[in-house]
């Protein structure tokens, strides 16, 4: 289990992976090469559950601010599942997914946030109109995102998944759902 400073430090350092990574992505979308995070908060407030990307007034420009105490929460060695926005959590690349080491949920909340902060630079910084939160716009971004920063680090779905179904009542009480 990492301290808290290795988390912030992790949060920081793969929003500005992802930040640079999408800059070189142009033929995506030529505003990208202009993006740049103004603001990443890693936020330790045990009320807080749920992230947010966008558009920081106070610091001119995108931003992401992570739910920490939510997303880092302790697994105890069991293979939890880290779900993404209901209508695309089936999907194979954005979706949800198995962890047992909560960083890799974390990595997934990034890459979420600055998908939307990707999304809001592209409003402020071009003509083009709004987008809705989690249409295709971010969507594109998100999926770039995931495919290139986040899926290849995840741990062996189907090796997590039969380690899931083994133990699927003690994992439901984890993660605060009733079978
Ligand atoms: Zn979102």
């Amino acid at each position: 289990m990492w301290s808290k400073t290795e988390y912030n430090d992790y949060v920081q350092d793969t929003a500005y992976l992802m930040q640079r990574w999408l800059q070189k992505q142009t033929h995506i979308a030529n505003h990208l090469c202009t993006f740049e995070l103004k603001h990443i908060r890693a936020d330790w407030s045990k009320k807080r559950r749920s992230s947010r990307g966008g558009w920081y007034r106070s610091h001119n420009g995108p931003g992401i601010s992570i739910a920490m105490h939510h997303t880092c929460r302790p697994t105890n060695g069991q293979v939890l599942r880290w779900y993404e926005y209901s209508s695309f959590d089936k999907s194979e690349v954005i979706g949800g997914f198995y962890y047992t080491d909560p960083v890799h949920a974390l990595q997934g909340v990034i890459a979420h946030e600055v998908a939307h902060a990707a999304q809001y630079h592209r409003y402020y910084t071009t003509n083009e109109s709004r987008d809705k939160p989690h249409g295709r716009i971010f969507k594109l971004y998100y999926h770039a995102l995931r495919k290139h920063c986040v899926n290849p680090t995840i741990e062996n779905q189907p090796v997590l998944l039969v380690r899931r179904s083994r133990n699927i009542k003690a994992i439901a009480k984890q993660e605060g759902y009733m079978l």
